[in-house]
């Protein structure tokens, strides 16, 4: 019997996990997107893994298993691709610069530890030992051992790299502009072709709402764009957060962001975010830093705090995986995981209802 056909409309990291998983359990995929590759939120995402701080509701549990994937699939996406990911089990701190910071800090603290994450607070001798490079500025920090760091870009890579492997297509320059459902099938529309498949995967990130609209159907994404600036300076290694940003150890680079904007599909860099990121190397680190890139990229926002994820109301052959906003990195593996699970098996189960795409 043929191996049903999958068509993935998108390939930034939550597509390429899709495409992933799906041709390693003998899904034919085909990749359709604009371009370009990597997808510009996967080159402007941090890729920070967050320490998983409890809570027993559906999104809390998907980061919670999200966490715990990525150190496996580095090791699987290496051995299959030869592509190291980056995933760095790093360590984070959180850090302080003033008395009314260090009572933040506490709190922090003392809410993480209740939640059953594993935290420590550090000052002095303690925490310069764990960050050498620390400014004087920087008076104390709380140290979370579960904080990691996957290279987005490098991940994306990897996930394409396998795919092809196991059999799946990348048709670059392909953007859909129509699908839908006939029967057993589905169909899509670009601008160049018309193609069948048994499944349609919808994983086209901050795009998903306008594409949804040209539908009629309501898919509440919409795009917030994200910056980060790239520094030679001094080695950091472990991933710093100080007022509300990150500065991480990037292969030989330090990278500080990101900023949050309401700037519809806008995908400009600004010397604003250059001078913040700037200033915030400034007060965190004793050595001097000279800017090096910037990066923007557009997150995918979804309605109501959590991703759209499953299949249309009335199209169940089409399924819907996007609005990560800012955990795609964190959530694309188990994302792909889950989806190429609900395929197989005619999911997803009642439990995801509160993720169903239509809002
Ligand atoms: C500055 C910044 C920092 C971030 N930091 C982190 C972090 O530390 N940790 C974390 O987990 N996440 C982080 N994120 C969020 C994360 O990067 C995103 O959630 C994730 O990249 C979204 O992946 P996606 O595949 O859904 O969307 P995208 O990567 O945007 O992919 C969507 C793809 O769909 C394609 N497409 C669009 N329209 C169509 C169409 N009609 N037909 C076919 N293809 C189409 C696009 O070309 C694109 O390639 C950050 C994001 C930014 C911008």
């Amino acid at each position: 019997m043929a191996a049903p056909q999958v068509l993935v409309a998108g390939a930034g990291v939550v597509g390429l996990a899709a495409a992933y998983y799906l041709s390693g359990r003998g899904f034919a995929v085909h990749l359709l997107d604009p371009g370009p590759f990597p997808s510009l939120a996967s080159t402007a995402s941090l890729g920070v893994l967050t320490h998983f701080n409890g809570g027993d509701d559906p999104l809390s549990r998907l980061y919670c298993q999200g966490h715990a994937l990525h150190a496996e699939l580095a090791i699987r996406l290496r051995d299959q691709t030869g592509i190291d990911v980056g995933w760095r089990p790093l360590g984070g701190l959180d850090l302080a610069g003033d008395e009314a910071e260090i009572a933040e800090l506490r709190e922090s603290l003392a809410f993480n530890l209740e939640r059953g994450c594993p935290a420590e607070w550090v000052e002095g001798a303690p925490l310069r030992q764990l960050e050498p490079g620390l400014s004087d500025r920087m008076l104390a920090g709380v140290y979370f051992p579960t904080d990691q760091r996957v290279d987005p870009a490098a991940l994306c890579r990897a996930f394409l790299q396998a795919a092809q492997q196991q059999g799946a297509r990348l048709s670059a320059g392909e953007r859909v502009e129509a699908f839908g459902q006939e029967g057993e099938g589905v169909w899509v529309r670009t601008r160049s072709a018309q193609y069948h498949a048994d499944f349609l995967v919808l994983a086209t990130g901050a795009w998903t709402g306008e594409l949804g609209e040209t539908q009629g159907l309501s898919l509440p994404v919409r795009p917030v764009r994200g910056q980060h600036c790239r520094f030679s300076g001094p080695p950091v290694h472990h991933l710093l957060r100080h007022q509300g940003a990150h500065l991480l150890p990037a292969g030989g680079e330090l990278i500080a962001g990101a900023t949050v904007e309401e700037t519809g599909f806008e995908l400009q860099t600004t010397a604003a975010a250059a001078e913040r990121f700037t200033r915030l190397c400034e007060q965190v680190l004793a050595q001097p830093v000279r800017l090096l890139a910037q990066y923007a990229g557009l997150r995918p926002k979804p309605k109501g705090g959590r991703p759209h994820l499953g299949r249309l109301q009335a199209q169940a052959r089409v399924l819907v995986v996007a609005g990560h906003y800012k955990s795609g990195i964190l959530l694309g593996p188990l994302t792909g995981q889950l989806l190429a699970d609900w395929i197989e098996t005619g999911g997803p189960p009642p439990e995801m209802q509160r993720f169903a795409p239509e809002r």
